[in-house]
């Protein structure tokens, strides 16, 4: 039987250690903490960035979010909107780069409950490699700390190729990569 293919319904679920004490909105705590790595931050942009997921549907299953707290996506501003939709292509760009998948899924959760996101007051648009006859991840993947390392992979080579960008500075290797266009 084909699997539905539905990354939305993963929970943002926190990890055991670092992530434990975040409270309130995690996609408004972590990148206000100064720490990407460990917040999986991989890229940034003036009004966007791109964090991993720490349960992927598939290797590279990374999400592009605007700071701004907004769960509807009509009250976007015009800057943000662009920025955000730069964002996500230059996302493309880096796992391209990164791990040369064979197609994308890219999507947006609206409207809480029924559309089975779990953080719907906060818009985030999932982006996923997909791979030929690729099938979940995660049951294949369960163990915890083979997916923690496998996030942890995912981080260095998508920073690296966030890093080869033309629009690209980069702090340092534990700091998001800074993109302007
Ligand atoms: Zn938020």
């Amino acid at each position: 039987m084909e699997q539905l293919f539905a990354p939305w319904r993963i929970e943002w679920v926190t990890r055991d250690d670092a992530e434990d004490d975040v409270e309130g909105c995690p996609f408004c705590v972590l990148p206000d903490r100064d720490d990407d790595r460990a917040s999986r931050i991989v890229a940034r942009s003036d009004h966007a960035f791109v964090i991993l997921n720490n349960y992927p549907y598939n290797p590279g299953h990374a999400m592009v979010i605007p700071y701004e707290h907004e769960g509807d996506y009509r009250a976007l501003d015009d800057d943000v909107l662009l920025d955000h939709a730069r964002l996500k292509q230059r996302a493309f760009d880096a796992m391209d780069r990164a791990f040369q998948p064979d197609a994308y899924n890219a999507g947006l959760n609206l409207g809480g409950g029924a559309s089975g996101g779990s953080i719907d007051d906060h818009l985030h648009t999932h982006v996923v490699p997909r791979w030929e006859g690729d099938t979940n991840f995660m049951p294949v993947v369960s163990d915890t700390k083979v997916i923690v390392e496998a996030v942890e992979d995912t981080y260095d080579r998508l920073h690296d190729a966030f890093a080869a960008d033309p629009d690209a500075t980069v702090p340092d290797d534990d700091c998001a990569v800074r993109l302007q266009f």
